[in-house]
């Protein structure tokens, strides 16, 4: 029995069908409200989502106001070209170990909140985003998913402009603009999920279908994240990974976003998120 975290106007709440369940309520007040706070009791949650039927609901989640499920991840990482189709179409080389990059926490955004263009060659990546629960360094990827405390679906939006901007190229300030990082609905933890290493991810803007592949094609798949960075830099609850994205990008096909265009991400299992640009002035 696992359980699924929201972020209700800066409260953590449980998830059940349509409803939530305010998280302080349920506890009694043993809980903090903050959903940074609850990642790092996930047995509790779990004890909790269980008992959910005893329980009035708060609200409907169709008129809650749905933050991003991980307000404040301490790091966020993102990971390229981890699908082979992604790589493919982008002419890159198949890398040989994960090809990470930051995603400044200050982008992170909710998952029906707005992302604001400041280029007109701005692109979509769906992505799958690993929330880590128990942190810890040298990780081995048989225990990779013992530190992980949820799932949720992510945006890497890229301004490509800024991305290729200098020589040679650099991920990090095109993937971290302002809003450029939405995440949620909500976070599932990995039980709640058939299996969490083969989901559905599509990415539609405008209604119109442009990504769709399964997680179960990543290069490097969950655990082999985590144990890689673990070796790197020590894991703490609370840090993201937007695990990469599968092809069907935008500058692939010349179709970038521009004002009122809606992006809806959606992983199976997880939830969807909709998200509408705005073009505001340029950076440059
Ligand atoms: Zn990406």
């Amino acid at each position: 029995m696992g359980f699924r975290l929201a972020n209700v106007g800066g409260r953590g709440a449980l998830v059940d069908g349509d409803h939530y369940y305010d998280l302080e309520e349920l506890a009694d007040g043993a809980l903090s409200p903050d959903p940074m706070a609850a990642l790092t009791t996930p047995d509790l949650l779990a004890e909790l989502a269980s008992g959910l039927g005893g329980h009035q609901p708060t609200g409907l989640l169709t008129e809650a106001t749905l933050g991003p499920p991980v307000p404040r991840p301490r790091n966020s990482y993102g990971v390229g070209l981890n699908y082979r189709s992604h790589a493919e179409e982008a002419s890159m080389e198949i890398p040989e170990v994960p090809l990470v990059f930051t995603k400044f926490p200050s982008c992170i955004t909710g998952p029906f909140d707005e992302v604001r263009l400041r280029s007109d060659r701005c692109d979509y990546e769906g992505e799958l985003v690993v929330v880590v629960g128990p942190g810890g360094a040298d990780i081995d990827p048989a225990d990779a998913w013992d530190h992980v405390v949820g799932l949720t679906v992510g945006q890497d939006v890229s301004d490509r402009p800024a991305q290729f901007m200098n020589k040679p190229p650099q991920m990090n300030l095109g993937k971290s603009f302002d809003t450029f990082g939405p995440i949620g609905p909500v976070v599932a933890s990995p039980d709640c999920l058939d299996d969490p290493d083969d989901l559905t991810l599509t990415t539609h803007v405008n209604g119109e279908a442009r990504q769709d592949d399964r997680t179960s094609n990543m290069i490097f798949p969950v655990a082999d994240l985590v144990a890689f960075l673990s070796r790197i830099t020590t894991l703490a609850t609370g840090d993201i990974i937007f695990t990469g994205t599968p092809d069907g990008t935008g500058a692939a096909q010349g179709l970038f976003l521009a004002d009122g265009d809606v992006i809806t991400t959606t992983i199976d299992g997880i939830g969807t998120m909709a998200n509408t640009c705005v073009r505001v002035a340029d950076w440059r």
